[in-house]
């Protein structure tokens, strides 16, 4: 078992339209790094969906007539419900997700970062007025909440995924019903149980853990009820959501795959942009979308970076998340296993080395080895697809203009990374790289203050900032003939 201070916080119940629900079937939720079962969750069909649906509708009107400072208020009170059961809610992350427990911490904060911040944007959702085209017309343009909304999301942040979606649709005045993945549902739960704690009304928020995924996302896109979906995961799954979605002409927001390219010219700084490899490729062990997926390095730089590199990924711990010092844990599944060893197999087959790890670690079970590979090319798979796991291919480039094509050459466009002290190069890769996201001389982009989101096939839409409301309101333009 979990210790925690609260141990109300682990809940296996699903919280539909505002009451905590035993469902007829239940699904286990294991512990990554062990195999161990933590519990048996609520198991919500596409009939419990309804339910929640046909509760939030009247929530919704309600709550969107309220003030901005009545929703502000309640937020509030959910994120520091958040901070202050950080460490339980760290817990039960790492313990369905495996992420080593500083990490869990990192994303507890940063995920209640969204409730701070979009409890400050809700009074901030401003209209306009607009000179009127005719002498006797007054124009205005009104912002109002979308309505009910469905969100899905995914197992590598199993709570800022849900944080970043359910305050700004609650900030906006909307509802919105929570499928958490599978492997990971007791962070949502946790959270929904905080919510409630801090006074949200009823029927607002439903978490509906489910094995029917395909279910609830068909209730989702054929529901009239559901006006918006947001959905974070895989591209084919977004594909999925947005071709069923346009019968009713869904609003959608996705956040999809990526396909990181970082990239290092020969006057970067060598050690800052080895660290910021390693945090940006290593972090929750290669699990995240803006993981870098390829990493290229110019000539003259190429060999001491690849040392450096191979030096600085020794020396990261694998182990169970729970383990004092861990920076690497486990893999979610043993598919993810299989796609990292994959990669390797194939860059191996096409002439890349293998410099550092490489094979699944002596841990067992889903652990993987930190992996380094050089003299990458682009007929090898990790050049096109994501490899989601820990394996860092280094690929060489002489030229801005290669590089800039090599990186590009992707039908991804979420994050990418570049090193340089060179103002005018600096200058020319942000705006040449095709990607929703550029960090430069950093490999840590996110925060709730900035748009977070893809170009191309990455997705549509921007999450956190004061962007990120936009996508739960509609704009509604009133001319008023005097
Ligand atoms: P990942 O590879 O990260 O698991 P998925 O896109 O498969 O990415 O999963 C992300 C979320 O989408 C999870 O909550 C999962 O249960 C859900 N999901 C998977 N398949 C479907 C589907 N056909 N329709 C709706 N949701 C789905």
């Amino acid at each position: 078992m979990i210790p925690l201070d609260r141990p109300d916080l682990l809940i296996s119940d699903a919280f539909i339209a505002g009451g905590w629900h035993r469902t007829d079937r239940a699904f286990p939720v294991t512990n990554p790094s062990t195999g161990a079962k933590l519990t048996d969750v609520a198991d919500c069909t596409r009939d419990d969906v309804r339910r929640a649906i046909s509760a939030a509708a009247p929530a919704q009107k309600v709550w969107a007539r309220c003030t901005a400072k009545e929703r502000a208020g309640i937020l509030r009170r959910w994120f520091d419900l958040i901070v202050d059961h950080a460490d339980d809610l760290a817990a039960i992350l790492t313990a369905e997700m495996g992420k080593p427990l500083a990490e869990a911490r990192g994303e507890i904060l940063y995920g209640a970062s969204f409730v701070e911040w979009f409890s400050e944007e809700a009074k901030r959702i401003y209209g306009e007025t607009i000179p009127g085209h005719h002498e006797d017309k007054r124009l205005m343009v009104i912002r109002q909440p979308v309505g009910v909304v469905g969100a899905i999301t995914p197992w590598n942040f199993p709570n800022a995924m849900i944080t970043r979606k359910v305050a700004p649709a609650l900030a906006a005045g909307c509802a919105i019903l929570v499928k958490p993945a599978t492997e990971t549902p007791l962070s949502a739960l946790a959270l929904a149980k905080l919510a409630e704690q801090a006074g949200l009304p009823r029927g607002l928020l439903s978490v509906l853990p489910s094995t029917d995924s395909v279910g609830v996302g068909l209730e989702f896109t054929e529901n009239p009820t559901i006006r918006k979906i947001s959905f974070t995961g895989s591209t084919n799954v977004g594909r999925i959501l947005m071709r069923n979605g346009a019968d009713q002409i869904k609003k959608l927001s996705l956040e999809l795959g990526g396909n990181a390219p970082f990239i290092v010219f020969d006057d970067a700084d060598l050690d800052a942009a080895v660290e910021g490899c390693v945090t940006s490729k290593f972090r929750n062990a290669g699990q995240t979308c803006v993981c870098t997926n390829r990493i290229y390095v110019q000539d003259a730089v190429y060999d001491a970076f690849v040392e450096r590199l191979s030096k600085a990924v020794s020396s990261l711990q694998v182990g169970d998340g729970f383990l004092e010092g861990c920076a690497v844990g486990p893999l979610v599944s043993h598919s993810a296993m299989d796609k990292v060893r994959a990669h390797i197999d194939d860059a191996v087959e096409k002439g890349g080395t293998v410099v550092l790890g490489g094979a699944p670690h002596d841990l067992g079970g889903t652990f993987f080895q930190p992996t380094v590979l050089r003299d990458a090319t682009p007929q090898m798979a990790v050049a096109k697809e994501e490899t989601f796991g820990p394996l860092a291919p280094v690929f060489r480039f002489s030229t801005l203009e290669e590089v800039v094509e090599a990186a590009n050459d992707t039908e991804f466009g979420l994050a990418s990374y570049v090193y340089s002290r060179d103002l005018s190069r600096v200058w020319r890769m942000m705006e040449e790289l095709e990607y929703g996201m550029v960090g430069v001389n950093t490999g840590l982009i996110s925060t709730e203050v900035a748009p977070f989101g893809g170009i191309k096939q990455s997705g549509l839409g921007r999450e956190g900032s004061r962007h990120g409301i936009e996508d739960y309101l509609e704009m509604k333009y009133c001319c008023l003939a005097l």
